[in-house]
């Protein structure tokens, strides 16, 4: 089977204890054993790795500290098959440093009503061992997602499936290093952030270069490359015929492939998984970078606009996790709204930058000119979205910790062809509507950029926020402000109690 993530793995650790005999332990490893198959074969994104059962203190300590020193392990799962006392675990669970994932399944479906005796029972005793089990993670405060039911249940592969993209993204995250070209948009408050912070929490190292280093790169690609790279342009896309080789602007698409080479390179060289830009600041560059940051985040890289590396981490991070899904997620502004009582849309695009991955067809590539950071007119590709229910997230940096806002809404068509605006854009309604929606937004202190998915749902984001140890508080269908409102401030009451001192 292939994985979609082949250099992670995620380990199966079975728990009982030495009172059952040999006997039994080898009939828990068997069955143990079994589970772990079954819910291999189901699909998952990453390889699981079964691991002897434990039935000791010291056992399992050490195989937490070993799956905490394994850069491959992004998580484990654990089910206690028997009863494993639990006491065993606590030096375990305390050390662990991985995302963990509570299974509580038990081997066979159904009772063998009929034959059902007490060797039967001292087998099959996750509905008691799972419950101690349970209770020292809460006793601990160990983060965990826990799912129920038998692995034969396409519920429980799903939810496990879910989790272990997360696990796989907060890896990626974990060692992720940004690149910004420029610092923030001057004055602008909500894309600012703590770096160290950041580091700290996240992991992902943010660091800022001088444009005019990618200057030098983007000018010293070689005239074939451009070439080459300007005929897959070419074959890709629907070119405007002023881009066209023989074109009267297409020296300005040549440029446009020398920026993708040059900040490809760099990227590459510095092993760098996202990057922002600031059209403020583009020293000897002649065009703000469009057509080159739309096909790199379409390559899995995070991107954010002005600066805001907050949102290129999370596009970074939330595309790893959708790695290999149907659907797309690109970087997102809310720009304008369309008020039709009973009719209330959004109009998400930016300047440049949304991913061609959440395209309806075929994107146009074309040229307009850019009002506002006074270079030569970049070459962007332009598309609508494709409908259908998706996700937007946003980031935001309170001082004191980092929350994320989260809205479901409906990716919708257009309500009449755009054929004046000369960008990417979505159009969605945001449940329950877009009056509680951006009351809720709003209230929240929640960022105008964000994150625009259509492959993940907000379990993958829950399962990713449990993870980091960050808020993320959800707009969906049956937000009210009442109820969000007071969320919002017990959330804060809880963040400040466990942050503790
Ligand atoms: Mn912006």
């Amino acid at each position: 089977m292939s994985e979609v993530f082949p250099n992670r793995e995620i380990w199966f650790l079975t728990g009982s204890q030495g009172l059952y005999g040999p006997e039994t332990l080898q009939q828990v490893a068997e069955q143990s054993q079994q589970v772990a198959d079954r819910l291999a074969r189901t699909g998952l994104p990453v390889r699981i790795a079964w691991k002897p059962v434990l039935t000791d203190a010291a056992a399992i300590r050490r195989a937490c500290l070993e799956a905490n020193a394994d850069d491959a392990c992004v998580g484990l799962i654990a089910w206690m098959h028997t009863f494993s006392p639990a006491k065993m675990w606590i030096a375990g669970l305390d050390a662990l440093r991985r995302p963990l994932l509570h299974l509580h399944t038990q081997a066979n479906r159904d009772l063998p009503w009929s034959t059902i005796d007490m060797d039967f029972m001292n087998l099959n005793q996750a509905a008691h061992g799972d419950r101690e089990f349970g209770y020292i993670q809460s006793r601990l405060g160990v983060t965990r997602k826990t799912v129920a039911g038998h692995v034969s249940d396409p519920a429980v592969a799903e939810r496990v499936a879910t989790w272990a993209r997360a696990a796989a993204a907060r890896a990626d995250l974990a060692t992720l290093k940004l690149a910004r070209f420029g610092d923030n948009m001057r004055d602008v408050a909500v894309t600012e952030g703590d770096k160290v912070e950041a580091q700290l929490r996240l992991g992902v190292s943010v660091n800022t270069y001088g444009v005019n280093d990618l200057v030098a790169a983007v000018d010293a690609t070689a005239d074939p490359d451009v070439a080459e790279l300007v005929e897959e342009y070419q074959e890709l896309y629907r070119l405007a015929p002023a881009l066209r080789a023989g074109g009267e602007r297409h020296d300005a698409l040549r440029y446009a492939a020398r920026i993708e080479l040059g900040l490809r390179g760099f990227l590459e060289d510095g092993g760098f998984g996202a990057f922002t830009t600031n059209f403020e600041d583009l020293g000897g560059l002649r065009q703000l970078p469009g057509l080159a940051v739309q096909r790199l985040m379409a390559d899995g890289y995070g991107f954010g606009g002005e600066g805001d590396w907050k949102t290129a981490v999370l596009l970074r991070t939330l595309k790893t996790a959708a790695t290999g899904l149907a659907g797309g997620t690109s970087f997102m502004e809310d720009y304008t709204y369309h008020l039709e009582p009973g009719r209330e849309l959004i109009l998400g695009a930016h300047m440049l930058e949304v991913c061609p991955t959440i395209a309806a067809a075929t994107p146009s590539c074309e040229i307009h000119p850019l009002s506002i950071g006074g270079r030569e007119d970049p070459v962007r590709l332009v598309f609508d979205a494709a409908p259908g229910p998706a996700v937007v997230v946003g980031l935001a940096d309170l001082g004191e910790r980092f929350r994320l806002v989260a809205n479901e809404i409906d990716v919708v068509a257009p309500v009449a062809p755009l054929p004046e605006l000369p960008v990417a854009r979505a159009v969605w309604a945001p449940r329950p509507n877009l009056r509680t929606s951006t009351e809720a937004w709003l209230t929240a202190g929640a960022p105008h950029h964000t994150v625009l998915t259509r492959a993940l749902t907000t379990e993958h984001l829950d399962d990713l926020a449990e993870m980091l140890n960050v808020e993320l508080v959800l707009i969906d269908a049956g937000t009210t402000m009442r109820t969000f409102t007071r969320e919002l401030r017990w959330n804060q009451a809880y963040h400040r109690l466990a942050q503790g001192l």
